[in-house]
C-alpha cells in the first residue's frame, strides 16, 4: 500500500523511531505519546482494520502480543501493568488504517476508557 503511513515505515521510506524489529513485526515509538511508554506494534504487511482479518492471521497477531509483552519487560511496565489497545475504525478512534497495537505503560491507567 503505497499511500499508507505504517506501511512506508515498513519499507523504510520513513524512518520511525523503532524498539523491536522482526521478519514479521516493527515496532516504534507514538510520535504523540499517551503515556510514559507508548509504543505501536504492526504486521509488516497491510491489515487496514481488525475487520480485514481472517483466520490465517491468528498467528501474526499472537506475535503482536508476544512483541508487545517482550517490550513491556524491556520499558519495565510489565510488573506494574501496561494496557495494549486496537483501535477498529473511527468511532474507536483508529486514524491510521493499517493494524496496530498500542502499548502503553508507565502511569496509572483509567477504566472505563474514553
Ligand atoms: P490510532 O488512532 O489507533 O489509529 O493510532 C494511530 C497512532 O499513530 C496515533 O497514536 C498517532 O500518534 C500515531 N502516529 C501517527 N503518525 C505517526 C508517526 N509518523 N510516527 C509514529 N506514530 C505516529
Ligand atoms: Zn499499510
Amino acid at each position: 500500500m503505497t499511500d499508507c503511513l505504517f506501511c512506508k515505515m515498513v519499507s523504510g521510506d520513513i524512518a520511525p523511531d523503532t524498539v523491536y524489529e522482526d521478519d514479521d513485526v516493527l515496532a516504534f515509538r507514538d510520535i504523540n505519546p499517551q503515556a510514559p511508554t507508548h509504543i505501536l506494534v504492526i504486521p509488516k504487511r497491510h491489515i487496514a482494520t481488525l475487520n480485514d482479518l481472517c483466520a490465517e492471521d491468528a498467528i501474526l497477531l499472537g506475535k503482536l502480543s508476544l512483541a508487545a509483552q517482550a517490550l513491556a519487560a524491556q520499558e519495565g511496565i510489565a510488573e506494574p501493568g501496561y494496557r495494549t489497545v486496537m483501535n477498529c475504525n473511527a468511532g474507536a478512534g483508529q486514524t491510521v488504517f493499517h493494524i496496530h497495537m498500542h502499548l502503553l505503560g508507565g502511569r496509572p491507567m483509567g477504566w472505563p476508557p474514553g
